[in-house]
């Protein structure tokens, strides 16, 4: 077999270099760009090789639902932009939110979660993970008496989602890491809105990050892809066991187009957020605007831990208008340049009513707790020019 080349990873690198050239491994053709291996099984050049393969004792690959040349590049550049020791890569975003989870909990294990939470790990903490006889404590993410009174000797993780979608509140990673660790408890963390460029969760103390490949990371609206961020033990010993068997593997494709798509990540994720923090302001400045959210605007409430814990306030904003429905119904149908859509972290500004789509399905109640309202709607800025999304918001609030 033809020896691959890895190119080095330095340690001093900047995360523009790690987006860039992190994991790139070349085949003996000198390829620039990274190559794709659209191949779902692998050959031996004898059975003893299988064999070793099978026992572990050769590294090679074996079969794509265990792994596959593209995919393991895509994971290295993740965890080295994370600064993490392993990244393992899957089909969504929540095959990794469902994988993190379901691979460490057993029947009487518990979870606390913070209840403002996206529609599908709401349905995964309150619908799924019961069926198997795990049991949950959702709590308001910001009061940290709640976080640590909530914690039992059978609660065996805790899920967090900051900034939350799409409310955008806010959970102090440091301060619930710490509770956590008392406890003796793992810290997973949705850091999807954040994005890896923006807020770097294992330098609070948490312990898994899950990732929705689909939003920032391609950020061009093309494909599907997830990744969980751990420790190596966390790997070998729980994700492995658990992801290989029961196979939400990500295509090798779609791995490659995520992997083209971090290296531009870290511009399009800083020019995007520059120009929500613009559109935030002025929504905020908005009469028919009830409330503007957005974690770098001062008047978020958690304003001074946002600024202590991620470096921009992100591409998302998220505003409610006076009128409810029928009005938020009338903004989107206004709108020229933005489109509507669930989709979020795209390069096309994106406006979605996430009461009727992306937070129906749990209905009333639960929306009345997470603090969705009816006359929200929720903004992915994108990477028009600021003064065409600016326009478009303006008209289409015009009355
Ligand atoms: C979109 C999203 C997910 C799920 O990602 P998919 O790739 O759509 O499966 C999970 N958490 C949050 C916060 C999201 O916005």
């Amino acid at each position: 077999m033809t020896k691959k080349t890895r190119t080095k990873n330095a340690p001093g690198w900047g995360d523009a270099t790690k987006l860039v050239r992190g994991g790139l491994e070349r085949t003996p053709f000198g390829e620039t760009s990274e190559a794709l291996f659209l191949n779902s099984g692998f050959v031996y050049d004898a059975p003893e090789t299988a064999e070793k393969r099978f026992m572990g004792e050769d590294d090679g690959y074996v079969y794509g639902r265990y792994g596959n040349p593209t995919v393991s590049m895509f994971e290295e550049r993740l965890a080295l932009l994370e600064g993490a020791e392993a990244c393992y890569a899957v089909a969504s975003g929540m095959a990794a939110v469902f994988g993190a989870l379901a691979c460490q909990l057993k029947a009487g294990d518990h979870i606390v979660s913070s209840k403002a939470l996206f529609g599908s790990c709401y349905q995964v903490i309150t619908n799924i993970l019961p069926r198997f006889g795990i049991t949950h404590t959702l709590v308001d993410g910001a009061d940290l008496d709640a976080w640590a009174a909530a914690m039992r000797p059978e609660t065996k993780c805790v899920f967090l989602e900051t900034p939350s979608n799409p409310t955008l509140d806010l959970v102090d990673l440091g301060a619930v890491a710490e509770i956590a660790k008392r406890a003796g408890t793992l810290v997973v963390v949705d850091n999807i809105f954040a994005t890896p460029i923006l807020q770097k969760p294992l330098n609070f103390g948490a312990d898994v990050i899950v990732y929705s490949g689909t939003k920032h990371i391609d950020g061009q609206g093309r494909v599907l892809g997830g990744a969980i961020v751990s420790t190596r033990k966390f790997k070998e010993e729980m994700l492995k066991p658990f992801l290989r068997h029961t196979g939400p593997s990500i295509s090798p494709f779609n791995a490659w187009v995520l992997l083209k798509g971090m290296e531009t990540l870290k511009l399009r994720v800083e020019a995007q957020s520059l120009s929500a923090l613009t559109v935030a302001q002025h929504l905020q400045a908005t009469k028919v605007v009830s409330r503007a959210l957005y974690p770098h605007l001062e008047s978020h409430p958690q304003y001074a831990l946002a600024k202590k814990q991620m470096s921009l306030g992100g591409t998302m904003v998220t505003f409610e208008v006076e009128g409810g429905k029928e009005k938020a119904f009338d903004v989107l149908r206004n709108l020229k340049v933005i489109d509507i859509s669930n989709n979020l972290g795209d390069a096309k500004s994106l406006m979605t009513h996430p009461a009727s789509t992306t937070h129906r399905n749990i209905g009333p109640e639960a929306r009345a707790m997470m603090g969705i309202t009816d006359g929200m709607l929720r903004l992915s800025v994108g990477l028009e020019d600021i003064k065409d999304i600016l326009d478009d918001v303006k008209q289409a609030l015009a009355d």
